[in-house]
């Protein structure tokens, strides 16, 4: 086994990075999580449910889709999406919730909780505790509340109860505090579905088990189109699930590139972005030791990105631990470059992405041109656009689409 597969340690250590930090009264939920989630991962009626769920519900397997005009327009590397924007509620954020609400019936839970940002989580979240009959709490930054109006109302209908966050900046960093709060007082019941590879272990290893599939038939389709690996891979990295997902089945392939691309904002300087690897420094949030923007006292710091999904202050533990190793490596696109990017492959492929999956597409632009036609490269699209559209237009049209 090499040493990809041996990660995290028992304690959810990747190399310095991850761990536990978290009050005691949650110690003994996540270790009951972690012991259903071992015991269940070897189950073969779970794993055939999820299996049976994922193909029929969510909508596996995605495309991986050639983006002949775009590859066209760029002239370098052949540009291939894989097309999670077409799962069941618009991202990829349904695999892991669908695997956690099987874990959380397991437990004999009850209620599910989630935070959400971009609010594709909360969509996801509500999506899987209406289908089995949970009661569902999502909490919401009220400014994420403002800039993803649709999604909120998705919820709502989805028989979730959105709480709004005021405190702080009203964004992800605080809707997470109140997700951790409600879980630490509700916890006999209550099953907190977290919604990135991020947070106290077993979430970071778990989510990233759940978003696996999406580099597992990748790899088999362009290995059946092309009879070849690809040379770069490519995904925006907020917490890093959507990442770690298309990353992890290509670890061993060693000319395989990968690079995770940060929310730059408006700039890198601070306050102004959400690239953690760009004059972050190592630190504990929210349930583990990692790379997140804080200064010298270790206070978090405010961050900004036109995608809210990117906007959290820290990033999963494995992307910290992969990049020391050097096998990934983390570039930042700005918003004005994302905003073209989603302009971009609205205009010459027909597909309107998300703001956040925007970010990737803006790398690949940034880079196709300086390949060779016989590379390939393979871009996550990790969502779709519909839930930006209203904040897009009045950016990038000057009008009100509501
Ligand atoms: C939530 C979200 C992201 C960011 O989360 P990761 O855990 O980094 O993947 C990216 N794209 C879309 C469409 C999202 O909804």
């Amino acid at each position: 086994m090499t040493k990809f597969e041996t990660v995290p340690d028992a304690r959810g250590h990747f190399g310095p990075y991850g761990g536990m930090f978290v009050p005691e009264t949650l110690m003994t939920a996540l270790q009951q999580l972690e012991a259903e989630y071992a015991e269940a991962r070897r189950d073969p009626a779970f794993r055939e449910e999820l299996r049976d769920l994922l193909a029929n519900f969510v909508g596996r397997p995605t495309p991986l889709y050639f983006a002949e005009r775009l590859t066209e327009r760029l002239g370098g590397a052949k540009i291939y999406l894989k097309r999670e924007d077409l799962l069941h509620t618009g991202a990829h954020k349904i695999n892991n919730a669908i695997g956690q609400i099987l874990l959380a019936r397991r437990m004999g839970k009850t209620r599910v909780i989630a935070e959400t940002g971009a609010g594709q989580h909360g969509v996801a979240t509500a999506t899987v505790a209406a289908r089995f009959g949970f009661e569902c709490v999502i909490y919401m930054g009220a400014v994420d509340m403002e800039r993803q109006a649709l999604n909120v109302a998705r919820m709502r209908f989805l028989g979730a109860q959105v709480v709004p966050v005021t405190a702080g900046q009203a964004t992800l960093k605080e809707a997470v505090n109140e997700a951790m709060r409600d879980w630490v007082t509700n916890v006999r019941s209550t099953h907190y579905i977290l919604g990135t590879a991020y947070g106290a272990h077993p979430y970071p290893m778990m989510v990233r088990d759940f978003h696996r599939v999406i580099g597992d038939e990748a790899r088999r389709q362009i290995l059946q189109r092309e009879e070849r690996l690809p040379d770069l891979l490519t995904a925006c990295v907020g917490g890093g699930s959507n990442a770690i997902g298309l990353f992890y089945a290509f670890l061993n392939d060693e000319n395989v590139r990968m690079v995770g691309v940060e929310a730059g904002g408006r700039g890198i300087s601070r306050g102004e972005h959400a690239a953690r690897f760009q004059g972050g420094r190592l630190g504990v949030l929210q349930g583990a030791r990692t790379w997140l923007l804080a200064d010298e006292d270790g206070q978090v710091e405010g961050t900004h990105s036109v995608s809210a999904g990117l906007d959290y202050a820290a990033v999963g533990p494995e992307h910290c631990w992969l990049r020391d190793l050097g096998r990934a490596e983390y570039d930042f696109a700005t918003d004005d470059e994302a905003l073209d990017a989603f302009r971009t492959l609205a205009e010459v492929e027909g597909i309107i992405p998300a703001l956040e999956s925007s970010h990737a597409i803006a790398h690949v632009i940034k880079v196709a041109p300086a390949m060779r036609p016989d590379q390939i490269i393979i871009a996550n699209l990790s969502g779709r656009g519909d839930k930006d559209v209203n904040q897009a237009a009045k950016i990038l049209l000057g009008v009100d689409a509501e």
